[in-house]
Order: C-alpha cells, then sequence, then structure tokens
C-alpha cells in the first residue's frame, strides 16, 4: 500500500505556501508595474498625470475654482465632485482600463486612463 509520509505533507504544505506567495507577490507587483496612470486634460491642455495605484483625491482646479474633484482608489478613477449643471461626469462609473475616461464636457474636464498593460496593444492595432 502506498503510504504517505509526514514529510511529503510538509513539503507539499510549503510548496503550496510558496506557490501562494509567490502568486500574491506577482499579481501585486505585475498590477503595480503596469504603470497604469490617469491622464486629467483641461480644454485639451495637460493638467497632470495620477497613477492609479495610489489612493489619492485629485481636485481638479480652474481660475481658483475646484471645479471637479477626481478620487482614485484601488485601481480605479473615479468623479465623485463636479460643479457642473449636469453632473454626468459624477455619474459615469470608476474607470480602470486603458484608454477608459470620464468626460466633463460643461468644464472641458477630460480624465482619461493611459499606460495599463491591460488593453494597451489591442488599442494600438486598432
Ligand atoms: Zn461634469
Amino acid at each position: 500500500m502506498k503510504r504517505v509520509s509526514r514529510n511529503d505533507i510538509i513539503f507539499l504544505a510549503v510548496l503550496a505556501a510558496v506557490v501562494a506567495v509567490v502568486f500574491l507577490v506577482f499579481s501585486v507587483v505585475g498590477n503595480k508595474e503596469d504603470g497604469a496612470y490617469v491622464l486629467v486634460t483641461i480644454d485639451g491642455e495637460e493638467y497632470g498625470t495620477y497613477s492609479l495605484w495610489q489612493e489619492q483625491e485629485v481636485p481638479i482646479i480652474q481660475d481658483g475654482v475646484t471645479t471637479n474633484v477626481l478620487v482614485i482608489e484601488d485601481g480605479f478613477a473615479d468623479m465623485t465632485e463636479a460643479d457642473c449643471p449636469d453632473k454626468l461626469c459624477v455619474h459615469q462609473k470608476a474607470i480602470s482600463k486603458n484608454n477608459e475616461t470620464i468626460v466633463c464636457l460643461p468644464n472641458k474636464v477630460v480624465v482619461q486612463v493611459m499606460g495599463s498593460e491591460e488593453s494597451g496593444f489591442d488599442s494600438i492595432a486598432k
């Protein structure tokens, strides 16, 4: 009869743990290293770029007035506040993938995801 030794069990447990840790590290590092960030432009002019992997609240200020507030969390960028009348940008869902955008037409604010690996090559090929 085949007998599973104690060493085999320990070996398998260690192996499983190592695989789990490696997988975890790679998935986290992989996400961080794909370099996704959002580009904010106002009226076609670059306002700033912000990493999607750094939690932050970005006030978008025009002429001394905060017109929009962009919140970046867990790899998603979401417009949470705006002083535009339609609030379409606030109602748009959070973006995370390459070339997804949040547009605030009245304020001429465009937020676009850049540099994410997920669909980068696809979008170039199109
Ligand atoms: Zn808006």
